[in-house]
């Protein structure tokens, strides 16, 4: 079982002539809103991946079409709290070249309380998993919580901020980064020492290392031809742990991460192109 500590956003998503300059008001060519948020979308993944997985987040008055898209995509809705703060959102502005700029307010998902990730995980057992990334409040009191409840914790170091890493790698389990956010965490902090770590490297594929064995997996990449990657770390990551709490070994929980990810970047869309378990399985057999 995978608990997600998770941001749940609505992405506006805005076609341009080109990005606007400061002053200028643009007409868009055209628009579409989409479910988005990096916890969401891991959510989807590890469901995808055929993993119980219950988020823990909470959207705004505007968010209820988001709680029931995660729960078509199976994720168990049942401790996304309601909030008096809008639901967090993306202003995605994109222009013809494909060059972007993006706003973020992250509202609801930073007004969660206490309470309502000590009741989630009230159904937690030692041995299960909680993932958590850094578009949410309270990462520090709930990596605690799963310290005390004996949970394996796999964090996404994302947006990157160098002193959240600092305080929650102690608690870590699966540190998992992007390319982008290891250099950075090694400007910051030098070595990096936490059990597992898992680092990506977009089409280049991604590297797992084991503290305690020593051990260091290369994963290759599926050669494919992408037509959007937004979302692929988090494919990866979801099917990584979900892969990791069914009891595979590392090796083959990676590879699987790896083909749904490369599945999902052949489609367009984030959460709605992360693929199913039996399309993962169809694409490894
Ligand atoms: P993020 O989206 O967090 O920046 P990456 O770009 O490192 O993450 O991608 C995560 C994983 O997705 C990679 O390790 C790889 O397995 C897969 N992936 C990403 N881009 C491609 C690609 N162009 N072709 C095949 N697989 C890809």
């Amino acid at each position: 079982m995978i608990f997600n500590l998770g941001s749940i956003n609505a992405d506006h998503i805005y076609r341009l002539p080109h990005l606007p300059a400061p002053g200028e008001t643009l007409a868009a060519v055209s628009y579409c809103r989409t479910l988005g948020g990096k916890g969401a979308n891991q959510s989807v993944a590890a469901a995808r991946a055929g993993e119980r997985v219950c988020h823990i987040g909470a959207i705004g008055p505007d968010g209820d079409w988001m709680v029931d898209l995660l729960e078509g995509y199976g994720v168990e809705v049942g401790h996304v709290a309601r909030s008096d703060t809008p639901s967090g959102h993306a202003v995605v502005c994109v222009d013809d070249a494909g060059e972007n700029a993006i706003v973020i307010y992250p509202g609801a998902n930073r007004a969660l309380e206490v309470s309502d990730v000590t009741s989630a995980l009230g159904a937690a057992s030692p041995g299960d998993w909680l993932m958590m990334q850094n578009e949410t409040n309270l990462q520090i009191e709930t990596a605690r919580l799963a310290q005390v409840g004996g949970l394996n914790l796999a964090y996404s170091a994302a947006p990157f901020d160098a002193n959240a890493v600092r305080e929650i790698l102690p608690f870590v389990t699966l540190l998992m980064l992007n390319e982008v956010e290891a250099r950075q965490l090694e400007q910051a902090i030098g070595e990096i020492d936490v059990p597992q770590l898992l680092i990506t490297r977009g089409a280049n594929g991604a590297e797992w290392r084991d503290r305690a064995s020593g051990e260091v997996i290369l994963c290759p990449a599926f050669p494919v031809t992408p037509v959007d990657t937004t979302g692929a770390g988090d494919t990866f990551t979801g099917y990584l742990v979900a892969s990791l709490a069914q009891g595979l070994v590392p090796s083959a929980a990676l590879r699987r991460a790896s083909a749904a990810a490369a599945l999902q970047v052949q489609r367009p869309g984030t959460a709605e192109a992360i693929p199913t378990g039996a399309e993962t399985a169809a694409f490894l057999a």
